[in-house]
């Protein structure tokens, strides 16, 4: 089989096996070929990737931080100079194009292990509080094992964004990736040993909805950080809370991208085609409900029509290719639907609607397409697809627009086009959401927080902030002369 890994597992520094685990078959959606077959991982193996942990945060976490901080730099450096083999992985694992592979997803997952490596030293510090003749000192420690769950649609940036800031603030980490997508994070853990981690330190191991669970309620993690679904969300958090864990959640979205009648109108067509076509429309961030001022309406609607029926479907491993298939059969039957939600409910269908002709072979693609006139009671306007659907609304004033914008249950992400600075900065201000673009979208570089608010979830990843969710205070207050009691 193309991509079938030594075992299923990787714990305390080696692969492991156990067949008694509930089968997972690895799904290339290009073609539907079976590429890997791998089991979940059974109660035994969630004890043995606990204890491994547990042993290697301890050696870990005596490390100085600039020591912990060598070694993610020298993971970094690892997956830059095989770039090209995690990325012809991560496209067998997703289906998404080598052409975005190439550059976004280990190159990304590099610069978090770099980034984290080099804050390592500087950023954990506590503060020195003077109180009189007394005084007090904070240290900023490790949660001690942490649990990574991820999603399918970026499988090694996620178990990097993850991994890099629990490992800098001196936890451990189990990473549990998606059933769908299990190949790449078994790399990045393998990559962490070469580079010199504690053998435990980082472990991957397998399984679905029924393993998440096992590792969420076990009383020696201290800390949760999903991403995934709203659904997921609360079921993760409910039971995180039951243990008191910290959490952190990066769930959907449904995000809003506005662009004013002055914005420059390729550039705008360039940010709504990048906010609902990148990775097959497969990305949270994503801004599916593109309002557009009625004004410019048409205009913008011909031109993302031309460039969006000039968009390069095939073969994902053809580095000419500009879209591939969606992550799953299951994803294609559930994006397809929304499609035809969005005709039976009165969308007006620019271009796309269903599955391409032109692609050859049994992959799950569907077309690039746009809807027109959408409103926002429309399905399609308040559901998130998770697939390339542009759902184009109409608007005309700046405070109908930020109102419309608002009333959605989700909050993680948005972005406004206009020439106007002022207006920029007036109307991302009022926009509910954790991630904001002005005339661009979809940009995460590490160096920025990102995660979302209301039902999006909350905590942040990425930047120094993703140390706070990793690490908490502790406080020492020094006496310096006797102790006094009033009895
Ligand atoms: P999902 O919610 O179905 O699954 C996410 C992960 O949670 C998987 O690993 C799954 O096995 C695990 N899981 C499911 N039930 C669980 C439970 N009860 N306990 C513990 N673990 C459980 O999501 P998905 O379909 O893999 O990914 C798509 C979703 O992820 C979309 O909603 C998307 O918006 C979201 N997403 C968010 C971000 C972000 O950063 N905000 C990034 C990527 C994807």
């Amino acid at each position: 089989m193309k991509a079938q890994p030594k075992a299923s597992h990787f714990i305390d520094g080696q692969y492991v096996e156990d067949t008694s685990g509930s089968l997972i078959e690895s799904i290339y959606p290009a073609t539907g070929e079976v590429i890997a077959r791998l089991h979940a991982a059974t109660p035994a193996i969630v004890e043995r990737a606990i204890a491994s942990a547990k042993r290697a945060q301890k050696e870990w976490a005596a490390l100085s931080p600039t020591a912990r901080g060598r070694v993610l730099k020298a993971a970094a450096a690892i997956m830059r100079e095989r770039n090209r083999e995690l990325s012809e992985l991560e496209t067998l694992d997703t289906g998404k194009p080598i052409q975005e592979t190439l550059i976004a997803d280990p190159t990304s997952g590099a610069d978090a292990f770099e980034f984290f490596g080099g804050i390592a030293a500087t950023a954990l510090n506590g503060a020195h509080i003077p109180l009189g003749g007394d005084w007090a000192y904070t240290k900023r420690v490790p949660l001690g094992v942490c649990v990574g769950i991820g999603a399918w649609n970026y499988p090694q940036q996620i178990a990097c964004w993850k991994g890099a800031p629990a490992l800098a603030a001196g936890n451990a980490m189990i990473f549990k990736p998606s059933e769908v997508t299990p190949l790449g994070a078994l790399k990045i853990a393998e990559i962490l040993i070469e580079a010199g981690a504690p053998k435990g330190l980082y472990n991957v191991i397998q399984g679905d909805r029924e393993t998440g669970p096992l590792l969420v309620n076990h009383p020696d993690i201290a800390k949760v950080s999903l991403t995934g679904s709203v659904p997921t969300g609360r079921k993760v958090a409910a039971a995180a809370a039951g243990h008191l864990k910290h959490v952190t959640m990066e769930l959907g979205g449904k995000s809003p991208l506005i662009v004013f009648d002055d914005a420059d109108i390729d550039s705008a067509v360039s940010g709504a085609m990048l906010g609902n076509f990148y990775s097959t429309g497969q990305v949270c961030s994503n801004g599916t409900r593109v309002f557009v001022h009625r004004a410019i309406k048409e205009e913008f609607l011909a031109r993302a029509r031309a460039r969006t029926e000039a968009i390069i479907l095939g073969d994902p491993q053809d580095e000419a290719t500009q879209m591939g298939p969606l992550v799953s059969f299951a994803q294609r039957e559930k994006v397809l639907a929304y499609m035809e939600k969005g005709k039976a409910e009165g969308a007006r269908l620019i271009t796309g609607g269903g599955i391409p002709d032109t692609v050859p072979g049994q992959g799950a693609f569907v077309q690039p397409t746009i809807f027109a006139d959408v409103t926002d009671d429309m399905t399609i306007a308040r559901e998130e697809i998770f697939g390339p659907v542009m759902c184009v609304l109409d608007f005309d004033d700046e405070a109908e627009v930020i109102a419309r914008a608002n009333a959605s249950e989700f909050g993680l992400a948005g972005g406004v086009f206009t020439a106007d600075l002022s207006r920029a900065h007036r109307v991302v201000d009022q926009l509910e959401a954790g991630t904001l673009w002005i005339n661009t979208y979809n940009l995460c570089p590490v160096e920025i927080p990102f995660g979302g608010s209301k039902q999006s979830g909350f905590g942040r990843e990425n930047s120094a902030e993703a140390l706070t969710h990793y690490s908490e205070l502790k406080t020492v207050y020094v006496g310096m002369g006797k102790c006094e009691a009033p009895y």
